[in-house]
Formats: C-alpha cells, structure tokens, sequence
C-alpha cells in the first residue's frame, strides 16, 4: 500500500486500507506530507481528485496522535456532558451536501479512533445539532452561517482548533459567505498564531482567494497548482 510512505498514524492508515485505498492520487502525494509537516497550504484540486482524503488523512492523523497522549478524553467523561463543542480541527465548507459527505469520509477515516467528527450546516434543526455537538467533538465539519450561528450561541468554542481547512474556497466566496469567513476567522477565540495551521482548498483562484490566503495564512505557505 503505497500510503504507508506517508507515515500516517497506524489507526488512520488501517482506516485507509478498509477503503481499499492503494494508490494515492496526484494531490494526495503531494499535500500529506505538506501537511504532516505542518505547513500552511493553498491547494487547487477539483472534486474527484481525492482531496478529501488529501486533507483528512493529515489532520486526523496529527489529531489521533495528540489523543493517545492526553491520558484521559479532553471532555465527554462518563456522566459528565460537555456544554460547549471544543474541536482541534475545523473545516469549512460552502454547502450541506459537501458537508454530509466529507462527514461520512471522516467517519470511516475515524473507525477505532477516538477522534469523533461532527458536522453542522443550515436549513436543519438546531437542537439535533446542539446535542451532537453538547456530546463531543474533535472535528467540526460546518458551512459558514450555521457555525458563526452555534458560536454566538456558545455552543462552538474554537480556542482548541488546531487546523483549520477551507474546502472548496472559491465557491464559499462565490456563495457571498466572505464577510461570514472573516468575522469567523477574526473575531472568534481561533487562535491566530504558530500554534493554527491553515489549510485552503480551491478550485480556481481568482484575486479574492489570493487575498484570503495571504490574509490569513504564514508568510511561508504552501502552493498546489
Ligand atoms: P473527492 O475528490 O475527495 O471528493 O474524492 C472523490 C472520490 O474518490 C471519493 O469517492 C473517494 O472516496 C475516492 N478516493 C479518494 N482517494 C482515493 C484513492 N487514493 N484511491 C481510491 N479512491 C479514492
């Protein structure tokens, strides 16, 4: 299996092995490794060429890494229920129905993990989702709207994320959720130093791209084209 040069976490490339992954395709080879190393990246991938799998793979991997060394679950004790979701990662994406999907991917990519992915997005009820995420969360799967909505109402902490992905930017901003992303991004508890590695994903880069990335990614990311 030619993921195993990747050197993701054992459980995670399991996990990849079930799916009957072999060989990775051309974004795969080369974002994982970016990623792994903990650069910022802006990457040009279309839907189809695996780029889900070319982010998730990383950042759960990483993720797993940091939970095997917490000796005990960050939150979600038996008989102790977390009010607030605080995941390490976040990823952002324009639609419900990419987000229903990349949910599904990361719930395989999570079996026998402790990682618990959750997703939320708009156009659904509120209460099913504040239970999911009142019940843990790692990974935040969400469109703008909705996460700016569970963040005001403090059901969203975001002074754990870790990684932060963009998927499919240009459509986000086609869809008019810029200022949305920005307020997200500056206004909120999201770490913005070192410690937040910042990941875009995009179709096509037209200027407003470019200036998200140069905006709020190190002086020293990653391009993809
Ligand atoms: P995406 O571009 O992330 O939407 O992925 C497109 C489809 O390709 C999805 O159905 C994935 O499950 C599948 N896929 C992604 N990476 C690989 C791979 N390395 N080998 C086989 N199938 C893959």
């Amino acid at each position: 299996n030619h993921f195993e040069e990747a050197k993701l976490h054992p459980v995670i490339l399991e996990n990849v092995e079930r799916m009957a992954y072999k060989i990775p395709t051309p974004i795969q080879k080369n974002a994982i490794p970016l990623i792994l190393r903990g650069y910022d990246l802006l990457a040009c991938s279309q839907t189809g060429s695996g780029k889900t799998a070319a982010f998730m793979l990383p950042v759960l991997s990483k993720i797993h890494v940091k939970l095997s060394r917490a000796s005990a679950p960050t939150s979600n004790r038996p008989g102790e229920r977390q009010r607030r979701a605080e995941p390490m990662a976040l990823i952002i994406l324009p639609t419900r129905e990419l987000g229903i999907q990349i949910f599904e991917e990361a719930r395989r990519f999570t079996y026998k993990s402790r990682i618990r992915p959750v997703v939320i997005y708009g156009g659904a009820d509120m209460r099913q989702q504040k239970e999911q995420l009142a019940r843990g969360c790692d990974v935040l799967i969400a469109t703008p709207g909705r996460l700016m909505d569970a963040m005001e109402r403090g059901m969203v902490a975001l002074d754990k994320v870790r990684y932060l992905v963009m998927d499919e930017a240009d459509r986000i901003l086609d869809m008019g959720f810029e200022p949305t992303i920005r307020r997200i991004l500056l206004s909120s508890d999201l770490p913005r130093d070192e410690s937040l590695q910042t990941i875009m994903f995009s179709a096509t880069f037209p200027n407003e791209i470019q200036v998200l990335a140069s905006d709020f990614m190190k002086d020293d990311y990653c391009r993809l084209r």
